[in-house]
């Protein structure tokens, strides 16, 4: 430490032994106590990562938790609508009010604060994040036992300024069976890894198809490598969805919190060991 020192490393560009880290975590809003932050990521857009997020918070909700879904997929956000939420946004002079849904599931995304949620968010990727920081920072999310982030799609500098921004606890990797043979699945895990944050639970969506008629499981997109997959990463928790005309029409119509949760009931059995151990 230089005898000059006077302990603002953030004014200094010494590199001693008593540096302290920069955070650059964005403050909670002073109204919020929200105690696990669970990222939904995916390695690319159209895998499913919005319903599993709405799904995950649909079951953790039905346990009896108070559940929250911050909707960081800035430039491309269906929450409101999976959950059917069209109203706006309200805001007082303390902060903005998150929505709820008929269940009682708190949701904050771009399209309860733009005028026409059908204008394109053309955004440049530091205005994104500042969006996800501020919906962490000035909303008024109350208690929350589970807040479930949807993150951007990919491992680029959106989702990595995100996982900065937020003290995200662990993540929950979503993806289609094509993207396990390849590598899009291990960067995401390389990126938890980098961050040093636990990957929670693989999610294999779109796993199979079941037929109505005679149960009969078709691997439509081949066949599964998740298991090999999660072993090879040590990740605690599997789960495979179906692929489920159902589950589209709830998400289409906004009514998610209908939909069977069963799925992915290992991850959720996992949260709420988690929650009961603390
Ligand atoms: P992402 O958030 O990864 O972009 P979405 O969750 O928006 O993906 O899903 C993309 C589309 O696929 C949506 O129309 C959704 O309803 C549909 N979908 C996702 N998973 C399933 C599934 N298991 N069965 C049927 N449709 C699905």
């Amino acid at each position: 430490m230089s005898e000059a020192c006077d302990g603002n490393c953030s004014a200094c560009g010494a590199s001693c032994a008593d540096r302290k880290e920069e955070s650059l975590l964005a403050p909670a809003n002073e109204y919020s106590k929200i105690k696990k932050v669970i990222g939904v990521v995916s390695g690319k857009g159209g895998v499913g990562k919005s319903l599993v997020t709405a799904m995950l918070a649909v079951a953790m909700r039905r346990s009896g938790y108070k559940t929250a879904v911050l909707d960081a997929d800035v430039t491309g956000p269906s929450i409101p609508k999976i959950f059917g939420v069209t109203g706006k946004a309200q805001a007082s002079e303390f902060g903005l009010m998150p929505a709820l849904t008929k269940t009682g599931i708190e949701i904050m995304s771009t399209n309860l604060l733009l005028e026409d949620d059908r204008a394109p968010v053309v955004w440049r990727g530091p205005v994104i994040a500042g969006a996800v920081k501020q919906f962490w920072s000035d909303v008024m999310w109350g208690g929350v036992d589970f807040m479930f982030i949807d993150m951007p799609p990919g491992t680029g500098d959106v989702p990595l300024t995100v996982f900065q921004s937020l003290p995200v606890d662990g993540i929950v990797i979503v993806t289609s069976p094509q993207e396990l043979v390849g590598m899009i699945v291990e960067k995401a895990v390389n990126m938890a890894a980098m961050m040093k944050i636990p990957v929670l639970a693989l999610v294999e969506n779109m796993s199979y198809f079941e037929c109505p008629a005679c149960q009969t499981r078709h691997e439509i997109f081949g066949k599964s490598h998740a298991m090999e997959l999660a072993a090879k990463h040590g990740i605690g928790a599997l789960c495979k969805i179906p692929i489920d005309p159902a589950l589209a029409a709830m998400a289409d119509a906004g009514t998610i919190e209908d939909c069977g949760t069963g799925p992915i009931e290992p991850l959720a059995a996992m949260l709420r060991e988690t929650e009961e151990s603390v």
